[in-house]
């Protein structure tokens, strides 16, 4: 687990083009064992104690303080998603038209075409199986009955869909995925995924390097401690902690962001009431809404 100094370090080091993506993920995730966490580390115990305040930033109490983290870091995972969402979305704009044949042979090739049964009188789609009556099918448009439905191959499909993306014969879903995933797509859906691999493959570098980037200044930011505050055993268990901010008036404590202010800074009949009847839980919430402090 690298420290603090060394994340910023390394970040910068792959802002300037020091040290390549591969090298640079290696660095930070070596002797990385899933579940280690930071404060496990001697350099963040050492940093915390500057910053873990005198009392709680709550409700002021000295009794077991904790510092609590108000937002905490991004997955790699999910950084890489989202840069690659924005690449993809890029491509796309300012790629609308794909390249027919590849398109084609990408689902030819990765889908199995499960297609759906259609009257042969009227084309429209899924007419009534019925399990005892012969003829097999009834459909329920034309009242046409039959005992073989017909089938588009999925070339017909396909340049159906080339004419027109929205057409109401290439709407369902009948391309199943050959991999694990089992997908179930329609074509506009491939057409989705074909374009983002192209994004993707396109950018590999730049868009893993971005990604990283904001990993890594995520996980910068919850070493700095910038975005914690001192709590109680009490407050940090009792309160939703991600939804608290700083006190405007005292700029001291902390308040859940739907009261104006914190307890401390209550008009003095009001503060007295709460402070009397204080218990946390439930019943504190309950208080405060009785108490109009909202
Ligand atoms: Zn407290
Ligand atoms: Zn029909
Ligand atoms: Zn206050």
């Amino acid at each position: 687990m690298l420290t603090y100094v060394e994340l910023i370090e390394l970040r910068d080091k792959l802002i300037n083009n020091e040290i390549g993506i591969e090298l640079a993920k290696e660095r930070c995730w070596k002797d990385f064992k899933e579940g280690q966490r930071s404060w496990h580390t001697k350099d963040w115990k050492e940093r915390r104690l500057k910053f873990i305040k005198e009392k709680c930033q709550i409700c002021s109490s000295t009794e077991t303080l904790t510092l609590q983290h108000l937002s905490h870091p991004k997955k790699y995972n999910e950084y890489l998603r989202e840069i690659t969402r924005t690449y993809t979305n890029h491509y796309i704009n300012s790629n609308s038209e794909i390249d027919k044949s590849p398109y084609r042979n990408h689902i030819l090739d990765n889908y199995e075409y499960v297609p759906i049964p259609l009257c042969p009188n009227c084309m429209n789609k899924n007419p009534g199986e019925r399990v005892r009556k012969i003829p097999k099918y009834r459909c329920a448009d034309c009242k046409h009955e039959f005992e073989e439905a017909i089938y588009r191959s999925a070339i017909e499909l396909i340049s159906i869909f080339f004419k027109d993306e929205d057409a109401y014969e290439v709407r369902d879903k009948c391309f199943v995925s050959n991999d694990k995933w089992k997908n179930k797509h329609n074509l506009s859906n491939i057409k989705y995924w074909f374009q983002r691999n192209i994004a993707k493959n396109k950018d590999a570098e730049s868009i893993e390097k971005k990604a990283f980037i904001l990993y890594l200044n995520d996980n910068i930011k919850y070493l700095s401690f910038e975005d914690t505050i001192t709590a109680c055993k009490k407050c940090a268990s009792n309160y939703d902690l991600y939804k608290m901010e700083l006190c405007p008036k005292c700029k001291e404590h902390y308040k859940g962001i739907q009261y104006p202010t914190c307890i401390q800074c209550l008009p003095e009949e009001k503060r007295k009431a709460v402070e009397e009847k204080i218990e946390f839980g439930k019943q504190w919430r309950e208080m405060e809404k009785r108490l109009g402090i909202d």
